[in-house]
């Protein structure tokens, strides 16, 4: 066994169909008496619901969340909870509204209950992104960790098909990039293992059966471990080339995520045994990039970059943005490497 470190993060949760019912319950246990139900414009209905259900408990609902928080939408937002007297936040939605609750208590560190509807995983991290003059930032602060989350697979009956296949990926994501993380552990490696084994079981069936309970909650569990490994560890190439091609190129986050995957775990394969042994484990398979693309593409996600917006042109500035801080990463990080990388997903060629 490695050495290793770990720090456990504290976490409460709540799983279920149905488990939404225990949120003024957990409202209550938090000691807040006005809580402000945040929402996409998409999911206000949802969040109407959520606060009617909380009586005299809810402040109201802001249904203005939006993707990567606009520090003009947090400022919105932070006035709107100042206003209503809110002593707390509901979080009801994917990870852009966990997002806008991070920037609320970031200003004032009220406690979030999260209530996740995509498998994003952002509620099981005390990481914050804000986006100002076309740069999104992000950090750590545990303030922002939701001391609440509950998972109700009901509420994700609803995501469409596709973004539930992207969004899936984006918690496969969080998990191969923690395997061979510098702060991995052996729990957190039992997490990611278990967690990418549930969602490649799950996802299939949600394309053929978006309305399967079981499916449903599978993948929704391994959403949870997923988004757990993400906050326990630091990311390395893949989330580095996300970040950057959807903060540089507003490339929508899911769905490149997906692309970018199979590819950025090939690169790092040979430098990271462990990693692939746990992702063959979980597979099945020998190869678990060429695997995680076949998958994408036999359950219909998109196949390329060039497909999601980015141009030859672009490539060069991914490979200067992406090598000019150095970070921890298995196989060094070269120019040369990561513009083969980013070209053969560019053209979605064979992994
Ligand atoms: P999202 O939250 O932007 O949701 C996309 C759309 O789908 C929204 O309109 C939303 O209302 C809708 N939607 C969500 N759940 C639905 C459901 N069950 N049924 C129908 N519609 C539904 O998407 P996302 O992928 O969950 O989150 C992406 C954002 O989260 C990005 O900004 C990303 O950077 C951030 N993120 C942050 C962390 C972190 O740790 N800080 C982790 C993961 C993602």
């Amino acid at each position: 066994m490695k050495d290793f470190q770990y720090q456990a993060l504290p976490m409460r949760v709540t799983f279920g169909a149905g488990s939404l019912k225990s949120l003024p319950e957990e409202v209550r246990g938090l000691g807040l008496k006005r809580v402000l139900v945040l929402s996409t414009p998409f999911q206000e209905d949802l969040a109407r619901q959520v606060s009617d259900q909380l009586g005299e408990l809810s402040a109201g609902v802001h249904a203005e969340a939006e993707m990567h928080v606009p520090i003009e939408s947090a400022h919105r937002a932070r006035e709107v909870a100042k206003a209503a007297g809110a002593d707390g936040y509901v979080a009801v939605g994917g990870g852009s509204t966990t997002g806008l609750g991070k920037a609320i208590a970031l200003e004032f560190g009220a406690p979030i209950i999260a209530v996740p509807t995509t498998y994003a995983g952002s509620e099981m991290t005390p990481i914050w992104g804000l986006t100002a003059e076309g740069e999104k930032k992000t950090g750590r602060d545990p303030k922002v960790l939701p001391s609440s989350v509950i998972y109700d697979p009901e509420l994700t009956l609803s995501l469409p098909v596709g973004m539930s296949v992207t969004s899936g990926f984006n918690a496969i994501a969080h998990a191969v990039e923690a395997l061979y993380a510098p702060d991995g552990s052996p729990i957190i490696s039992l997490m990611a293992e278990e967690g990418t084994r549930a969602l490649i079981n799950a996802l299939p069936t949600i394309v053929k059966d978006p309305a399967d309970a079981e499916a449903r909650s599978d993948a929704l569990y391994g959403a949870w471990l997923c988004g757990a490994t993400l906050g326990a560890t630091t990311m390395s190439l893949h989330h580095k080339l996300c970040h950057t091609l959807g903060g540089t190129f507003n490339l929508p986050h899911a769905e490149t995520h997906t692309v970018v995957l199979p590819y950025a775990l090939a690169y790092n394969a040979a430098h990271a045994p462990e990693a692939v042994a746990a992702l063959q484990r979980a597979t099945g398979a020998q190869d678990p990039a060429a695997y995680l693309r076949q998958l994408s593409l036999d359950l219909g996600a998109p196949s390329s970059l060039r497909e999601l917006g980015l141009t030859d042109a672009d490539v060069e500035t991914v490979v200067e943005l992406a090598t000019r801080n150095p970070y921890a990463n298995p196989r060094p990080v070269t120019a040369e490497g990561i513009r083969a990388l980013v070209t053969a997903a560019l053209n979605g060629d064979p992994v």
